[in-house]
């Protein structure tokens, strides 16, 4: 179960409410459960968080390569593709940023 610091917006995960906010140090009374609903977005956010900072990992990776690859410079064709992943790895990278930076600031599912 979820739980939600009212004072701060702290998430705790449990099966009862902490007896103070590790974040504010709010007594367990400011808690409130997060309902079924409520508590799956939230989780769901987690996951997506995780997933664009893996995904942001592994475009880093493809920067690297395709970076190596361009300079090695077999030939045009080569050269273009590593080209088109640069541009695509920082593309999605500051997408991925961008989007992660909305989620702190909005905090929107809590
Ligand atoms: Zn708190």
């Amino acid at each position: 179960m979820l739980f939600k610091c009212s004072v701060c917006g702290f998430i705790w995960d449990g099966d009862d409410a902490p007896d103070k906010c590790p974040k504010c140090g709010a007594p367990k009374e400011k808690f409130n459960q997060l309902e079924e609903d409520v508590a799956q977005l939230v989780l769901k956010s987690r996951e997506t968080n995780d997933i664009h900072m893996n995904l942001a990992k592994h475009l880093a990776i493809v920067a690297e390569l395709a970076q190596r690859g361009l300079e090695i410079k077999l030939d045009p064709g080569c050269v273009d593709i590593f080209e088109k992943a640069t541009k695509a790895a920082y593309e999605l990278r500051q997408m991925i940023k961008a989007e992660l930076a909305t989620h702190m600031t909005k905090q929107k599912w809590g």
